[in-house]
């Protein structure tokens, strides 16, 4: 009887691209893909555009590394600087979402009425 070994095969598991801002390889799922237009850099959450693309975290720490080090105009073989506005402008909201979703987690209004401290 033979015994087959299966291969270490991850399922569900994209191709792997690094994250210009931090240096990070993950899972190409895990970043958001920017394109330029006209020397302007733009997300490309539906990764639907044509041309090199550049990924990144959908972190505004991830965006500010990549602008500080050049990477965008590095990464699209331009001179650069590229504007990176929009891309922020679209962190920004993502951003915004998760953390408004944060805040109305565990708060709670109790009664406390006739509770109080004699003095
Ligand atoms: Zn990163």
């Amino acid at each position: 009887m033979v015994h087959r070994q299966e291969p270490a095969v991850h399922h569900a598991t994209g191709p792997v691209r690094t994250c210009v801002g931090c240096r990070v390889k993950t899972m190409d799922s895990e970043l958001l893909r920017v394109v330029v237009e006209d020397g302007v850099l733009v997300p490309d959450a539906a990764r639907r555009r044509l041309g090199r693309g550049a990924w990144v975290h959908p972190d505004s720490h991830c965006l500010r590394a990549a602008e500080r080090r050049r990477a965008f105009p590095k990464a699209f073989r331009l001179r650069g600087p590229l504007d990176a506005t929009g891309v922020a402008e679209y962190l920004g909201r993502v951003e915004e979402r998760g953390d408004s979703a944060r805040h109305e987690v565990g708060r709670g209004e109790y009664d406390t009425g006739g509770v109080t401290s004699g003095g």
